[in-house]
């Protein structure tokens, strides 16, 4: 980075090392063209990227909210509070991996997707029936048929 004294574009790096248990580095740097000192610290940005709705309108990402949707997908069902919450992290984590400012709620709504199908079958179409809407309810329906076809969970009516 420039000096932030005389703005000059060559600064090295004097010393360097960790704090914040890990969670910083700390840099001394001394600009070459003034011999001033100065330091900066390095941080990894977790900053959760926005949500872009459906209509264009960007809101902040809601931990609360994806939180309130899984449960309601899940629902009666037996997962556990603890396997919510590592899926919940896994998708915050995903969502951070995408390294992108702004998401489409779509893409999120693929992860939970994606997500709740690890967790429940039945949640997962709860799920993907209010998220698809009606416009794939071709998707839906065959999806049901592959459940249906496929795994035989011994339960009944649950879905
Ligand atoms: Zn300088």
């Amino acid at each position: 980075m420039y000096c932030p004294f005389c703005g000059a574009q060559d600064t090295k790096v004097i010393d360097s090392r960790l704090v914040a248990d890990g969670g910083q580095v700390r840099r001394r740097r001394e600009c070459l063209s003034c011999t001033e000192r100065f330091t900066t610290f390095e941080t990894a940005e977790l900053v959760m990227p926005r949500v872009i709705k459906s209509d264009g309108t960007r809101e902040p990402f809601d931990e609360n909210k994806l939180r309130a949707g899984m449960q309601r997908a899940l629902e009666k069902r037996p997962v556990s509070v603890e396997d919510l919450e590592a899926a919940i992290s896994r998708i915050c984590h995903r969502l951070r991996a995408t390294g992108e400012r702004e998401v489409p709620a779509r893409e999120m709504g693929e992860f939970v997707m994606e997500a709740l199908q690890e967790l429940d079958d039945v949640a997962y179409v709860r799920f993907a029936s209010v998220y698809r809407s009606f416009q794939d309810i071709s998707e839906f329906a065959a999806e049901v048929d592959r459940l249906r076809g496929g795994k035989k969970s011994g339960k009944k009516g649950d879905a």
